[in-house]
């Protein structure tokens, strides 16, 4: 009867394992299909919250390329942020070190067991984190996950914690890939998308307007005379005007349009779901930030308008996204010859 019972209990141990791995598998492939950092970050926290059934969790993060620390930006679900407060830790902090050393999940009385203090990590006390998860691949810390309670209260068990550490390890491999993709679509300079990315970017959102009937923009533009402020003041001028147009670009758009760097002083962006009437807005919006904005080099102020070509993806003559990007820029040009800083749109 007692080793029928342990049996049972064997076979039920077994069951749990062969699911969690199922799980495991599921969160990989899951983990693994986006390259995107905001849905990718989302799903992590998602997922995590869901199988520790938790209701707060956080995620820190490298926010960009050059970014020597880990921040939470938005990314953080059930807990009460202080606004006017910097939840930014340093890679440096003594508690990374100890991450990166002995890569295991920590409550803070493990982290004051090993370092005799919270190693930099104070700034966290006020959230309360139950449970704090490196993630770390290829021997570096990339990110931190810190946990709230569980939902039934109880403290989380060392097969939580191996677990928890699986899923951290995939998340960490998927940030690192996202990470290494968004660096090598990015120009270094401007922080906009470079042209290979935006190609591909656009031939998928063609596909998606032609099937879903949605409207479709390219905007071209170009700095009218930049020759002249590298002939004149010098090529890091040149390259001050260049970020700053990148950045006006930026700010003008949303979140879902996609801002280029097409060539050396050209840019374009790409404007899903936008009618030819809403992407003149934004493309007079974009031409009005530049021309209005004063830009400051060594003391001299120095004023810098674009010309602008735009046009509206029409599946039954665009075959290809050359076809699209051929009419924008057809349109610029018609905006240089027809006197420069203003917007022309495709026929
Ligand atoms: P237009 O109004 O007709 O566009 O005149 P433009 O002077 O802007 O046109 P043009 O195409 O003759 O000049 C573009 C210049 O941009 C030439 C090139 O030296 C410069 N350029 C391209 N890439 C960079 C860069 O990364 N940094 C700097 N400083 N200059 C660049
Ligand atoms: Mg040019
Ligand atoms: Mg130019």
């Amino acid at each position: 009867m007692e080793e029928k019972h342990k049996a049972l209990e064997y076979i039920e141990m077994y069951e749990k394992q062969v699911f969690d791995l199922k799980q495991l598998l599921e969160i990989s492939k899951s983990l693994n299909s986006t390259l995107d950092y905001m849905i990718l970050i989302d799903s992590i926290l998602y997922t995590i919250m869901g199988q520790m059934k938790v209701l707060k969790a956080a995620l820190y993060a490298k926010k960009g390329i050059d970014s020597t620390a880990f921040s939470l930006h938005r990314n953080y679900k059930g807990f009460e942020l202080e606004h006017h407060v910097d939840y930014t830790l340093d890679e440096s902090l003594p508690a990374m070190k100890l991450f990166s050393r002995e890569y295991k999940c920590y409550t803070f009385d493990e982290i004051r067991e090993a370092l005799g203090d919270l190693g930099g990590l104070d700034k966290l006390v006020p959230l309360e984190p139950t449970l704090i998860v490196p993630l770390k691949t290829k021997g570096v810390i990339n990110g931190i996950i810190i946990l709230g309670d569980q939902i039934m209260n109880q403290d989380f068990d060392d097969y939580e914690k191996e677990y928890l550490l699986n899923i951290a390890t995939l998340a960490a491999i998927a940030i690192n890939n996202a990470f290494l993709f968004e660096m090598t679509t990015t120009d270094m300079m401007t922080k906009l998308r470079m042209k290979h990315y935006f190609y591909t970017a656009l031939i998928e959102k063609m596909e998606y307007s032609s099937l879903a009937d949605k409207p479709l923009c390219v905007v071209m533009m170009d700095i009218d005379h930049f020759k002249l402020f590298n002939d004149t003041y010098g090529h890091s001028c040149g390259d001050v005007v260049l970020k700053q147009v990148a950045k006006l670009i930026q700010v003008s758009t949303r979140p879902t349009d996609i801002a280029a760097r097409y060539g050396g002083e050209e840019f374009c962006v790409l404007l899903p779901d936008t009618t030819e009437e809403g992407g003149l807005l934004i493309a007079e919006r974009i031409r009005m930030n530049v021309e209005k904005t004063v830009n400051e080099y060594e003391g001299q102020q120095l004023r810098v308008t674009i010309s602008l070509g735009l046009a509206k993806f029409d599946p039954e003559r665009d075959h290809s996204a050359k076809s699209v990007i051929d009419r924008a820029d057809k349109a610029l040009y018609q905006s240089k010859q027809t006197g420069r800083n203003r917007v022309t749109v495709s026929p």
